[in-house]
């Protein structure tokens, strides 16, 4: 299975591309969706060839462009059973801060949010935790992730990678999200991918990371440009 990387205004798109056709992880933020069609274009990939558009979970700059990178592909939007009705939050759009830096941004955001359009997810498709990805050609499964939000998902595919969306990021070092709803929940899902011992980390923002780093994931105070308390 090949693994595309395509980087949209600081979050990452992922597209795994398998024998039985391809499945397009986190469109990311509204308006980027010409990038990413853009690049897959150049690469040969059709619209056609993607089978599914999943979205780990109903942050915006996750799902922002996924209606239309559906209108490139007309492949379904899927995502966890909780995501829809999330996504029509704005209280949810940005979990608790791990920083103060991140705090004072959490809060301009809220007081900005009514003057923010803020679109919803639509999805064609509700995968629980646990669905086989079979069916849209690509050897993997869903598991529960929550912690950065109650409904995020991992994808572990066959050959032993995760995609995490926002579980850990890594701009620096592998490292807590800056943005938490639940630290237990978060702690819970981070032994739990460790016990998967998963070969390659591909995260929603920066760099994917070996597996065997798991064991020493940072505060998210410990990310450059991130570290004031
Ligand atoms: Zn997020």
């Amino acid at each position: 299975m090949e693994v595309i990387r395509i980087t949209v205004r600081g979050t990452n798109c992922y597209v795994l591309r398998a024998q039985g056709g391809s499945l397009l992880i986190d469109p990311g933020p509204p308006g980027g969706e010409a990038r990413i069609v853009d690049f897959l274009n150049r690469r040969g990939i059709t619209g056609q060839e993607i089978r599914l558009i999943l979205v780990t979970h109903a942050h915006l700059d996750h799902y922002g462009a996924a209606s239309n990178v559906q209108s490139w592909s007309g492949a379904p939007i899927g995502c966890h059973p909780e995501s829809v009705s999330l996504s029509q939050d704005a209280r949810q759009a940005i979990p608790p801060a791990q920083t103060l830096r991140g705090s004072l941004v959490r809060w301009i955001s809220l007081l900005l949010a009514p003057l923010r359009p803020h679109p919803p997810l639509r999805a064609d498709v509700i995968l629980p935790p646990g669905t086989e990805l079979g069916s849209y050609g690509v050897d993997g499964r869903l598991v529960a992730v929550p912690g950065h939000s109650p409904d995020s998902l991992a994808l572990i595919s066959a050959e032993g990678d995760a995609f995490v969306g926002d579980l850990i990021i890594n701009y620096s070092v592998p490292s807590q999200p800056l943005y938490q709803w639940n630290r237990d929940a978060w702690q819970q899902s981070r032994r739990l991918l460790a016990s998967i011992q998963p070969r390659t980390v591909y995260v929603g923002h920066g760099e994917p990371f070996p597996g065997q780093q798991m064991d020493r994931i940072l505060p998210a105070r410990y990310q450059l440009g991130w570290w004031i308390r």
